[in-house]
């Protein structure tokens, strides 16, 4: 063998590391794949030569999910080296996947440029010196795990003892704990019983007070209620814990005592609050409350005790005060403010006293220029302090009987009357304004009744007091009294008009105008004013011109006057008399007429009915004339040689002559009956005596037989031979009216305290409708057609005669059956 050694071929190399204790392996890429790797390397890998040329992953498929191959990786991408101890990792050996613990190294080989061309693995197993170290380091923990429990069971030993100590301890306070709780359980009892003693206390005490008292639960709802507060509320207790008092509450306090009460409640703390609560007569109460919350000794809540007091006086006290406080403020403002103004006041006066000084003059001069009566009073002592030479005329008084004196000294006569009102002028400042007053002022002595427009007017100072009066006086006498002469005129006229049912109107020429009374349109049909012509369309048709030629007479005349029929549509007729006078203008035109209108129809038939009566007196009386006429002719014709013919003469004389006086004593009687000169001579007599000796004519000319029934003895006070007259009418009557029937009754019967006296006939009897007319003046039924003559007075002067005596009288009659004419009279 040579001494030089020689370097060893690439084989050789690779033979050298093959035989290599260190496991090594060389790997190319990034997915480390295995180049070269030697027996130790193979060993711990656990395969065979076979490995060589594949990936590391497919070489150990096991190394998947464990850091190896991702390590291989970046040492190749970044050159690296990676190295690590007791380093884990997980293979599978004899098909058995264990865990080997390595030191292992990956270090990246370069070339000349730095770049890497393999990744050199070197590896030792050093899983038993791990697993040793391992060991080694849990048999020295569970030394000192052991030892450490020995330490503790030492200290247990020592903390039993202890126990043991304290358990004796414990027994023994236990013993204290039953002695403790049996004094507990008596202090219990007895505080129940405290407890019990107390409520009954606080009830004595709640029942008997005047502050309302009350006790709520921990919602606040009270469960008790003292007495005070069902005398306070009025309100029954039983109903104050059934519906409680807040609907009491005074509405403007309610929503504050609520609020307090409910805020009051949640913080569980005490309130005080005022408000009112309304009595039994609606009369409200100020309480003041103060609630107080209650707590159990372990500090858990259990509701509120509350108390009220009545402060209503105190209130109003207050309420008085704070007004009094207010009118203070007030009147403390008003009075500055008065004083500010009295402050400028006075500015002012000061100026106007000056101006007034100027004025006062002018015054001075109107009051004695005024054209009316005037009069300055002062007020406070009613001292005349001016007065014009108006004012003397009107009073009658002299300057030195005025001036200087108080008014009612001066004009004393008019003091009753007016002195009070004078004064309540000064005392209000309200004027007083007297139109024609009618006033007693004695002029020269002499009391006179004047009339007065007068004023009592204040005049004010600036403060606004009467510092006097004026008085203003206009005598209106003589316009009063002229006024008065007209109203009484007019009233005259008035009543004048009214009284005669007349009617008043004015024409106007010019526009035709018709103005009239309400009188004036009812007489001619209306209700309303009409016109001229309406009226005129009124007119009868033959009385159509009546009124066109009256006016053309009263142009000249100046006065109307025409009487005109009108005639209604029911074709009834009214006559109307109508009278005017014509005024005119300075052109001697007629511009209107006053007039008036009168409804004289009843005139125009009474005018009618007179004449009808003289047209038949002077027709009854011809008849009885005319025959006494001829009588005599022929007495003067026989009265040389007298004839047979004589007596008969004589007697047709005396019968005509007859007719004529009873004619003529009819027209007499009713003329004095009108005047009321009838003398009664009144004196008792029987009845039935009386119409024995009656109607003497009748009987002796025997063609009609009276026949007297009834009473004979009844008796009468009255004129016999008045009363006889109306018998005798009644019979004449039947005689006229009922010829045919010869026999005529007459009844005489009592009916309490008159008589009854009845002539009754049998003939034609009378219509209904005239019955009520007979007794009338001048009325004649005529009912027959046949001419009976008669003036229609006979039944109208009866009825006089009857009615004078007190007496009734009457008819009862119906056609065909007869009349029963009849009267009484009272007894004597
Ligand atoms: P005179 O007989 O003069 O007409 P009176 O006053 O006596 O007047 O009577 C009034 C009217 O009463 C008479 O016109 C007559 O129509 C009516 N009258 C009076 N008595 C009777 C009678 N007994 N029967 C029917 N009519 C009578």
């Amino acid at each position: 063998m040579s001494l030089e050694a020689s370097f060893l071929t690439l084989e050789q190399l690779v033979h050298v590391f093959a035989l290599s204790k260190t496991a090594t392996a060389i790997h190319i890429g990034e997915d480390a794949k295995i180049q070269f790797a030697n027996e130790a390397m193979l060993h711990i890998w656990g395969r065979d030569k076979s490995v060589i040329g594949k990936s590391l992953e497919d070489a150990l498929p096991e190394l998947k999910g464990q850091p190896f191959i991702e390590m291989f990786a970046k040492v190749w991408r970044e050159g690296l080296t990676i190295s690590g101890n007791d380093t884990a990792a997980e293979l599978v050996i004899n098909g058995e996947l264990k865990t080997f613990y390595f030191d292992f190294e990956y270090r990246a080989i370069k070339d000349e440029n730095g770049k890497v061309i393999s990744v050199l693995h070197s590896a030792i197993d050093v899983t038993e010196r791990f697993l040793n170290r391992e060991e080694l380091n849990q048999a020295k923990e569970n030394k000192e795990l052991l030892l450490r429990e020995q330490s503790l069971n030492e200290e247990l030993a020592a903390a039993n003892e202890e126990m043991l100590a304290i358990n004796e301890e414990l027994s023994k306070s236990r013993e204290e704990l039953t002695l403790l709780n049996d004094e507990l359980e008596k202090r219990v009892e007895e505080r129940v019983k405290e407890f019990a003693e107390s409520e009954e206390r606080f009830r004595t005490m709640a029942e008997g007070t005047d502050v309302l008292i009350a006790v709520s639960d921990v919602n606040g709802k009270p469960f008790y209620f003292n007495k005070a507060w069902s005398k306070t509320t009025g309100r029954a207790l039983k109903k104050l814990l059934e519906k409680g008092w807040i609907d009491l509450l005074h509405p403007d306090d309610k929503e504050d005592y609520l609020a307090a009460h409910r805020n009051a409640l949640v913080d569980k703390v005490s309130y005080t609050g005022e408000f009112r609560v309304k009595d039994a007569e609606d009369n409200y109460h100020w309480l003041l409350k103060k609630g107080t919350p209650r707590f159990f000794n372990d500090g858990s809540f259990i509701g509120y005790i509350s108390s009220c007091v009545d402060i209503t006086e105190r209130k109003l006290a207050e309420k008085a005060l704070q007004e009094i406080h207010e009118e203070l403020a007030t009147s403390n403002e008003e009075l500055s403010a008065l004083n500010e103004e009295i402050t400028s006041s006075i500015e002012e006066l000061e100026l106007s006293h000056r101006e007034l000084a100027i004025s006062e003059d002018r015054f001075r001069n109107l009051i004695k220029q005024a054209p009316f009566g005037i009069c300055v009073i002062r007020a406070n002592d009613l001292m005349v302090i001016e007065v014009n030479d108006e004012y003397l005329e009107v009073v009658g008084r002299k300057r030195e009987e005025i001036e200087n004196r108080t008014i009612w000294d001066a004009v004393a006569e008019a003091a009753e009357s007016y002195a009070p009102v004078l004064q309540n002028v000064v005392d209000t400042a309200i004027p007083f304004k007297a139109m024609e007053h009618e006033v007693v002022l004695v002029k020269n002595g002499i009391p006179k009744s004047v009339f007065l427009d007068f004023v009592y007017e204040p005049v004010s100072n600036g403060l606004g007091t009467v510092s006097s009066i004026m008085v203003v006086v206009i005598d209106v006498t003589d316009k009063v009294k002229a006024r008065r002469a007209i109203e009484d005129v007019e009233e005259r006229v008035r009543l004048a008009v009214e009284a005669a049912e007349m009617g008043t109107y004015e024409y106007n020429y010019i526009s035709d105008e018709l103005t009239s009374s309400d009188r004036f349109n009812q007489i001619f049909g209306f209700d309303h004013n009409v016109s001229r012509n309406q009226i005129l369309a009124t007119y009868h048709p033959l009385d159509k011109n009546l009124s066109d030629e009256a006016h053309e007479k009263a142009k000249i005349t100046g006065r109307l006057f025409y009487e005109t029929r009108l005639l209604f549509a029911d074709q009834s007729l009214r006559w109307v008399r109508i009278l005017g006078k014509v005024y005119y203008n300075e052109f001697g035109e007629r511009t209107r007429l006053l007039g008036t209108v009168l409804d004289v129809t009843e005139y125009k038939r009474l005018q009618q009915q007179k004449d009808d009566f003289i047209s038949i007196a002077s027709h009854e009386l011809k008849t009885p004339i005319t025959s006494l006429k001829a009588s005599l002719q022929l007495l003067e014709r026989m009265k040389a040689n007298p004839t047979p013919l004589l007596p008969r003469l004589i007697e047709q004389s005396t019968k005509s002559m007859g007719k004529i006086s009873e004619l003529v004593e009819d027209l007499l009687n009713v003329s004095r009956m009108n005047e009321g000169q009838i003398r009664l001579n009144k004196k008792p007599f029987v009845i039935a005596g009386m119409l024995e000796n009656c109607c003497g004519h009748i009987r002796q000319e025997g063609k009609y037989e009276l026949v007297v029934e009834g009473n004979e003895t009844l008796e009468v006070l009255a004129d016999e031979h008045r009363i006889e007259q109306v018998v005798v009418n009644f019979v004449n009557n039947a005689v006229k009216y009922a010829p045919d029937f010869k026999q005529i009754f007459i009844a005489v019967e009592r009916l309490g305290d008159v008589a009854k006296v009845a002539v009754i006939d049998k003939g034609p009897g009378i219509a209904p409708d005239k019955l009520p007319h007979l007794f009338d003046r001048y009325y004649r039924a005529d009912e027959t057609g046949a001419q009976v003559s008669g003036l229609g007075l006979g039944l109208y002067i009866s009825s006089e005669i009857i009615s004078r005596h007190g007496g009734e009288i009457g008819v009862e009659s119906e056609l065909g059956k007869g009349s029963t004419f009849w009267f009484t009279l009272p007894l004597s």
